[in-house]
């Protein structure tokens, strides 16, 4: 296997790709190829299930924030949009490198900075070729109107990114102090989005400065559970342009779980699905009955025969009520499945009996995502290669942790873009920027991965 993680180039980018688009099985195969054999255990979810973790979209560099720890670049405001064709294009390579079915996040800077039925094209367009969008955003601009209308195209996903590092302010201006007043936006970003068939997660940077409401996050998305599905939370990484400097040791996956599970009372399991390499990314599936909160997967074991056995059914997250209704009618016309999943169920329900008699037998799933990524001077090109995360260039897919440490390298790359069947150089830098550019780009060098034992953690990680 060739890796091209030192240049500045795709990592995945397969020349001989064609024109040919993947079964989501083909696109499988190709990933399982690329993990190193040690990363091709039974619990591996990239080349079993799926292709790729998500592809990053970026259709526009620009935000309305100007956060503590912002992954763009001193760049980003001074690049254009990319044309329409260029992400419409890039859309196309996401599906020639994936399949159908992958999911892209639709991000930026902020997306919905960029002209209104633009976004809506994109979300569209990506719906029909068979990928799955999700709009990634502060939520500033994302009006219950907006999202109507992208979820009329197909949106399945809303990630609402709200936390300490955006330095938000309420309507008189006074800035919010804590993660906890910050719930206030978070219930009305819920509210507003509540009944639109929209899958909704939350996606929240932990950093020195929030860490220790970590356990009041937890309680919030679980009582919050009848719409969040997901709550993702993202580690500090040393990239891009924002001021935040150092993480501290304690913000680590594996302590990240024991608060999650002793904030919880409950021990929910991080180790049943691997997604790429195991230190990037660490997941756990909750059922959440009377706020009380039960681990999906009890039975370790079953998660592989389950998924076997469903291999080709596509699950709608955005309709609960139908996915279990797929579920059962699957499961019915399958009399295996029922001998393997229902000792699975009975005990879920055993376990669960006084909550769901308290509840009214309501009980939503809630998943707690957890995701490493690398400071831009410690990048581990064994974590590149092995990769769930990748961003789309004008080149092909890159894994998004080289690409945030070199991002300015990236975004102002020209590329050609054929618009009404004409070929044009497009220069993504504004135009009052390209001499400055032009003089400071020899000096900016690319950001190397670096071998795991000559790694060194820099000065600022360590935090008293
Ligand atoms: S983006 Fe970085 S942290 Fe995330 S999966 Fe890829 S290499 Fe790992």
């Amino acid at each position: 296997m060739t890796t091209q993680h030192g240049k500045v180039l795709p990592i995945l980018q397969t020349p001989e790709n064609g024109r040919y688009i993947p079964t989501s099985k083909e696109a499988q195969t190709r990933t399982w190829e690329r993990l190193y054999p040690q990363f091709r255990t039974p619990s591996q979810s990239l080349g079993q299930r799926k292709a790729i973790g998500c592809v990053a979209l970026e259709i526009t560099q620009r935000c309305n924030l100007d956060c503590t720890l912002c992954y763009l670049s001193e760049m980003s405001e001074s690049t254009l949009d990319i044309p329409l064709a260029e992400v419409k294009r890039r859309i196309d390579e996401i599906v020639y490198e994936y399949g159908p079915n992958t999911p892209v996040q639709v991000t930026g800077g902020d997306p919905t900075l960029r002209q209104e039925d633009e976004l809506i094209e994109i979300v569209r367009y990506a719906t029909e070729r068979g990928l799955h969008p999700a709009l990634l955003t502060n939520g500033i601009k994302a009006t219950r109107e907006l999202l109507q209308k992208l979820a009329a195209v197909g949106l399945r996903d809303v990630a609402f990114h709200v936390d300490m590092t955006q330095n938000l302010r309420d309507e008189k201006k006074r800035l919010y102090v804590s993660e906890e007043e910050l719930n206030v936006i978070r219930k009305k970003y819920i509210e507003r989005v509540r009944g639109l068939g929209i899958a909704v997660i939350f996606n929240t940077t932990l950093c020195s400065t929030n860490f220790h409401e970590l356990p009041m996050l937890v309680r919030f998305f679980r009582d919050h559970a009848d719409v969040v599905g997901m709550c993702s939370f993202q580690l500090h990484a040393d990239t891009g342009r924002g001021v935040l400097r150092g993480r501290p040791d304690a913000i680590e996956p594996r302590n990240i779980i024991r608060l999650i599970n002793e904030t919880l009372g409950r021990t929910i399991n991080f180790d049943v699905v691997d997604i790429g390499h195991p230190h990037c990314n660490r997941i756990g599936y909750s059922f959440i009955c009377n706020r009380q909160a039960y681990d999906l997967w009890w039975d370790p074991e079953v998660i592989n025969k389950l998924y076997n056995e469903f291999a080709g059914i596509t699950l709608d997250r955005r309709n609960p009520k139908q996915a279990v209704k797929t579920i059962l009618r699957h499961a019915l016309t399958h009399p295996r499945l029922l001998l393997k999943g229902l000792p699975f169920i009975l005990v879920h329900l055993w376990r669960m009996k006084w909550d769901l008699l308290r509840s009214g037998f309501k009980v939503h799933k809630l998943s707690f995502f957890i995701h490493n990524f690398m400071h831009a001077e410690c990048l581990d090109p064994e974590r590149l290669d092995n990769c769930a995360f990748m961003v789309m260039t004008p080149e092909g897919p890159v894994s998004m942790c080289l690409h945030n440490a070199n991002r300015d390298l990236y975004i102002t790359k020209e590329f050609k873009v054929n618009a009404g069947g004409e070929e044009k150089v497009f220069n993504p830098v504004r135009q009052h920027k390209r001499e400055y550019w032009a003089k400071k780009l020899p000096t900016v060098q690319f950001i190397q991965p670096v071998r795991q034992e000559e790694k060194k953690a820099p000065a600022e990680m360590i935090v008293p």
